[in-house]
């Protein structure tokens, strides 16, 4: 590797020979060592993967598992009996089906990126929580809420507990801002996930953190969980694998909200 690179350099002009020549008196006085051939600190291998970006910002990149194209649910089931999800499919939307509960990936995940859109609707009635409240559990690990939620909720002027208004992880890390748009527009998530770890006794080994963009602006800064989002009392971990995405059926009074552009890429 040092053979190459003196050999590069005595073959490169204006090469420190040059120099080297024409300050003999400085170089006699100074230390021999010269500095480092820039070639010693190039990384030429692993090449990353060629990968092919969506058309605009929305659209999924070439190796991206698509969740929701618009189309169908066959990604999804109900969290309650993992029978066929039966939210309401229109118009290259999926809208909450309240009465249906939560829905979830098939396919488990431990480490990615998201991409998810939503909408609260123009006709949104309610207030606090009660307005527009869904959620994106980046891992649903059980029934229910279980999991790790990333609040979705109308953040448009609607006054409520901070750690849980759009773009909180829930009762656990406030938004450094509130980019919220007004209901009525599509607003997107643009997460990473990295999933806890924990040792063959169930311990944890390292925690999960996340980092959350709404709308293109950062609101959670590779934030560190301290276990699971609960409704009432303090966060714990619980040992998983690997764990569903999991969309969130609230079971306020306000009009169901609206998803679309789901994807997401594998982290290894
Ligand atoms: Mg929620």
């Amino acid at each position: 590797m040092m053979a190459a690179a003196v050999s590069l350099l005595a073959q490169s002009p204006g090469s420190p020979r040059g120099a080297q020549a024409a300050g003999a008196v400085m170089a006699a006085q100074a230390p021999t060592t010269s500095a480092p051939a820039p070639e010693e600190t190039e990384v030429w291998e692993p090449i990353p993967p060629v990968v092919t970006p969506g058309a605009t910002w929305a659209a999924p990149p070439s190796d991206a598992i698509v969740l929701f194209d618009g189309k169908n649910l066959n990604e999804w089931v109900l969290t309650r009996d993992k029978s066929p999800a039966n939210w309401i499919v229109a118009d290259g939307v999926v809208t909450v089906n309240k009465a249906g509960g939560n829905i979830e990936t098939r396919q488990t995940f431990k480490d990615y990126q998201l991409h998810i859109e939503w909408k609260i609707p123009e006709s949104i009635t309610g207030s606090g929580q009660a307005r527009g409240n869904s959620g994106v559990f980046l891992a649903s690990t059980g029934p229910g809420d279980d999991g790790y939620e990333l609040q979705v909720l109308d953040s448009y002027q609607n006054k409520t507990y901070v750690n849980g208004m759009g773009g909180s992880i829930y009762k656990q890390s406030i938004p450094l801002v509130n980019p919220g748009r007004k209901p009525g527009e599509w607003q997107s998530y643009d997460v990473v996930w990295t999933a806890p770890e924990f040792n063959g006794d169930g311990s944890l080994k390292s925690p999960a953190y996340v980092t959350v963009f709404f709308n293109g602006v950062l609101v959670q800064n590779h934030f560190e969980l301290k276990g699971q989002t609960l409704y009432r009392g303090k966060p714990f971990y619980k040992a998983y694998e690997t764990a569903p995405i999991k969309l969130q059926a609230h079971g306020d009074k306000s009009e169901p909200i609206s998803f679309r552009n789901i994807w997401v890429r594998e982290l290894k």
